[in-house]
């Protein structure tokens, strides 16, 4: 989408899609890097708490909030004192496929290493790989510019209330942990996703996603540091900025789209109002993740990982 896009539209569609509902569920840091740490194994409370360096009140709400949602389920193993371990549910378990691109995103992209695999194995060819985003139709790897995109709002999906979302304040300089943040945050997603579709200026930006400038203006200035987008002059006028993708805002896209397909297909069993179709094979994208080696769909069982030295 490279012409004005239909900014009502767009609004309609980017609050009613899977995206926006899956990101406020689980879209912030800790969330996602307690998934990293279930789907590598960890179980118990403290585990998490040393491996992901957490502070234990924020572990303990994100851990019940998983349970309410049904992604994991605490089992008892010590009576007194009471102790727990989490397991993956099918549905948290059927949410691995877009972990394992916050991984692949991270290796090539990230500094901050803490936690994550250095390698994984898929055991099914027995081969380290690296994880592709391909379409199930016809499973060639597709990457964004393979893709056209078209918007048709689903009026069986909730509106998003437009409240305003409490994501910790985040500025530039706060190291590595916060340029984490930063890029895995619901803002910044959401920002990318608008620049995906079209979004070029900042009043766009602000009018789909109803952010109010003085936090568009931050969360943007945030962005352009740490890399996610580029802002130059608008050659039809000069007075203008547009804001670019740059190439670690697209490799966000399989994230964004694996997250999107699992809401559709686990949380809301409707398909989203935002709607890719491969261009090689015109059919209606669904995006898989499968093993750079033999092609296979990933599944969290068939996969084995070593962990390195933490950088
Ligand atoms: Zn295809
Ligand atoms: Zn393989």
């Amino acid at each position: 989408m490279t012409e004005t896009p239909d900014l009502d539209l767009l609004r309609e569609a980017l609050s009613t899609s899977t995206l926006s509902h899956a990101l406020k569920l689980i879209g912030d840091r800790w969330t996602m890097q307690i998934l990293m740490g279930a789907f590598t194994g960890v179980q118990r409370f403290d585990d998490f708490q040393t491996r992901l360096n957490i502070p234990r009140r924020t572990l303990s709400e994100r851990l019940k909030a998983l349970v309410q949602m049904d992604m994991l389920r605490p089992r008892l193993y010590q009576e007194r004192p009471e102790r727990y371990a989490y397991h993956l549910t099918r549905k948290g378990m059927a949410i691995y496929e877009a972990t394992l691109m916050t991984w692949d995103w991270e290796h090539r992209y990230g500094e901050n290493r803490l936690a994550l695999p250095t390698r994984l194995i898929h055991k099914t060819c027995g081969h380290a790989f690296l994880p592709q985003m391909t379409c199930e139709a016809c499973k060639e790897p597709v990457t964004l510019r393979d893709l056209t995109l078209s918007l048709k709002p689903n009026p069986h999906l909730p509106h998003d209330s437009g409240e305003p979302m409490r994501t910790p304040k985040v500025t530039v300089g706060d190291g590595a942990l916060s340029h984490l943040a930063l890029r895995m945050d619901r803002w910044s997603l959401m920002i990318v996703s608008a620049a995906i579709l079209g979004c070029r200026h900042f009043d766009q930006i602000a009018h789909v996603l109803r952010i109010s400038p003085p936090l568009l203006s931050r969360r943007l200035a945030a962005l352009v540091e740490a890399g996610l987008l580029s802002v130059e002059p608008d050659r039809e006028d000069r007075r203008r900025r547009v804001y670019l993708l740059t190439p670690s805002s697209r490799a966000l896209f399989p994230y964004i789209a694996l997250l999107s397909t699992w809401a559709s297909e686990h949380l809301f069993h409707e398909p989203s109002s935002i709607r890719p179709r491969h261009k090689a094979c015109g059919k209606a994208f669904v995006p898989r993740a499968t093993c750079g080696h033999c092609h296979q769909r990933l599944q969290a069982w068939d996969v084995t990982f070593e962990i390195g030295e933490a950088a």
